[in-house]
């Protein structure tokens, strides 16, 4: 259709739609035909008025979403005529706009009550669920200035809600009550500015916390001191007291005191504590000294070394404890049994010399006789007198050849019993033995432990001086382990450690020590072997296990591993040499990984 442009032509177009449409030709109807065909704008269409006030209504100020929803309904009232509706929301924006509800606050004013509101105990709404909202809120309004205000605000008015909707007092942890007037801050009203203030410029918080610092935090701590136990109970309740300026500064002189005694008490017991570890030490260092062959015994002690040398960690202690319980339960057992088989040794010997004893009274017995015996027949005057001494001898060299059987058999019972004693003391011995290993071998893997490892050291360290012959200590570490553990789970990498171990045992000397250092790391020594002859033994175990794999869920799973090789210098520290073999094998890492090393020997002789 063409379009219509003079105003003539498009009055004359409009009364003919007007009568086609058979519409009243009422100004409203009119009025929309003629736009209609004119083809006028929406804004053009507005009447003057309505557009000067919409033109006002956007230079409102609209701080805030709440404000900026009013003024949105304004417009569209304005522009759809829909007059009845515009009074009600003039109404509503002026009194936003007054800030009269106390939606939205100015930011000093917000950031005062929310630490205000925050201090304050809600149990309806306790610290982590504040944490929560608060941070639930920051990251959703956080780049929104106006919004965040407004959440804001909510947010501290449901914060608040529950403990004031009773009126009540705000109460202590345990639920007492907290006596002071202006603890009960209520929010059931817009959030006031701040609370009034406890006249000395105080400010309830601070008392509240330290009230219950005190009575709850630092009280329970102190309770092998009654009497500061019950002063910080009492400063607690005083600083809840405390109003007046007056009463605020009496307040400060006694707490300071307080934290004076408190100090001096911190110092005597760290004493105490030093006191005691140097106690234990001592203690224990004695014991290694006295049992100089009691290898259970040592490895207890040495547990308690460990412990002492690093900072005291309960957890470490606990530990300790649990495995030391079971290691003097195992070893009371196996040495009660070791009495008992030692008692039943020593009585079995007794009644042998006993018997052996016996034998030779009574073969004295048969040579007194039989001397006796030998007089008679030298006196003998006739025959009939020999026969009779004769048939004498004869029944005593019976009664002593029964005697000497018996005394015989019993003797190799006796033999027999002593015997079975001392294998089953052997058996014991080596059971023994073995509940002390315990203490020096890895459960996982067999390998030594780090404490097997260290005493292997020693050992080996001092033949090795003594003997002048070299020892070369080499420190492995499986390669992408994690990813191991990570791809085929944590039992699969425990599996992996143990094959690694078998595979190390069965090709080393049955003189190399292997100790498991950490979790995927291996310390080897080698005894006189040099750097030289070390770097190849160990290359031809990185061969090895190309050979003999891993197998995961029938899967063929390489392991390979990176070390460090260093000679031990005479007389030099442990920890020295595995730092030095440590560096090399750390670069074998840096260089790609499946290497060894050698490291770098000091350039000065070690003392
Ligand atoms: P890199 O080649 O650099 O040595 O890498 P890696 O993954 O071997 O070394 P990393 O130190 O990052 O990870 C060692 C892993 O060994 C982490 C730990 O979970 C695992 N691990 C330590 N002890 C054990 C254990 O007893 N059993 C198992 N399955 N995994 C262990
Ligand atoms: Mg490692
Ligand atoms: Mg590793």
């Amino acid at each position: 259709m063409r379009k219509l442009s003079k105003p003539t032509e498009i009055a004359r177009e409009t009364l003919k739609e007007l009568t086609q449409q058979r519409l009243d030709p009422t100004p409203e109807h009119y009025s929309e035909v003629y736009h209609g065909i004119a083809g006028t704008s929406e804004d053009e269409r507005l009447p003057a008025l309505a557009l000067q006030i919409e033109q006002a209504l956007e230079a409102l100020p609209r701080q805030s979403p709440e404000l900026k929803r009013t003024l949105d309904q304004l417009r569209k009232a304005n522009r759809n005529g829909d007059w009845p509706a515009v009074p009600a929301l003039i109404i509503k924006y002026v009194e936003s706009q007054g800030g009269q509800s106390g939606l939205v606050q100015p930011w000093s004013e917000l950031v005062r009550n929310l630490v205000k509101q925050w201090d304050l105990r809600n149990p309806a709404y306790p610290r982590n669920r504040k944490m929560e909202s608060l941070e639930r809120v920051l990251i959703h309004f956080g780049s929104d200035p106006e919004q965040l205000n407004d959440k804001l605000t909510s947010l501290l008015r449901s914060w608040g809600e529950t403990s004031s909707e009773n009126d009540t007092p705000v109460s202590d942890e345990n639920g007492g009550p907290v006596t002071n007037s202006t603890a009960s801050f209520s929010t059931t009203q817009p959030l006031p500015a701040f609370p009034p203030p406890a006249s000395a410029g105080g400010d309830i918080s601070w008392q509240q916390a330290l009230a219950h610092a005190m009575s709850q935090g630092l009280a329970p701590r102190l309770r092998h001191y009654p009497d500061l136990a019950s002063e910080a109970t009492e400063i607690g309740s005083e600083a809840l007291a405390a109003t007046l300026d007056a009463d605020v500064q009496k307040f400060n002189v006694r707490l300071r005191k307080f934290w004076m005694r408190l100090e001096l008490l911190n110092d005597q017991e760290q004493r105490l504590c030093d006191g005691l570890l140097n106690l234990l030490r001592l203690l224990t260092g004695n014991m290694s000294e006295l049992v100089v062959d009691d290898d259970m015994l040592h490895g207890q002690i040495a547990v308690v070394h460990a412990i002492m040398e690093k900072p005291l960690d309960m957890r470490l202690i606990y530990d300790a404890e649990a495995g030391l319980k079971e290691v003097i339960y195992k070893q009371s057992m196996l040495k009660k049994s070791l009495m008992e088989a030692q008692h039943a040794l020593k009585s079995m010997i007794a009644s042998f010399i006993d018997r052996l004893g016996t034998l030779s009274d009574s073969t004295d017995q048969y040579h007194g006789r039989i001397a006796v015996y030998a007089e008679q027949i030298q006196q003998a005057n006739d025959l009939g007198d020999i026969r009779h001494v004769m048939a004498d001898l004869l029944q005593d060299t019976r009664a002593m050849q029964l005697d000497v059987r018996r005394n015989r058999d019993d003797m190799q019972e006796a033999r027999l019993q002593v015997d079975q004693s001392q294998e089953k003391i052997r058996q014991l011995e080596a059971e023994l033995r073995e509940v002390s290993e315990k203490i020096r071998i890895d459960q996982l893997t067999g390998a030594l432990n780090r404490r097997g490892m260290e005493e292997s050291y020693e050992m080996e360290a001092s033949r090795a001086q003594r003997s002048g012959k070299p020892l070369s200590l080499a420190l492995l570490d499986i390669d992408n382990f994690k990813q191991l553990n990570d791809s085929r789970g944590h039992a699969a990498g425990d599996a992996a450690l143990s094959h690694l171990v078998a595979v190390i045992k069965d090709l080393l000397r049955p003189t190399d020590v292997v100790a498991r250092y950490g979790g995927e790391e291996f310390i080897l020594l080698l005894p006189e072997t040099t750097t030289q002859e070390a770097v190849p033994t160990l290359q031809r175990l990185q061969r090895e296990l190309t050979r003999r794999f891993f197998m995961h869920n029938n899967d063929k799973v390489l392991i390979t591993f990176s070390a460090g090789v260093t000679e031990v210098q005479p007389g030099e520290h442990r920890a020295n040499v595995v730092e030095r073999a440590d560096a090399a094998m750390y670069r074998a890492k840096l260089a790609g990984k499946n290497l060894v090393l050698t490291a770098e020997l000091p350039t000065e002789p070690h003392a």
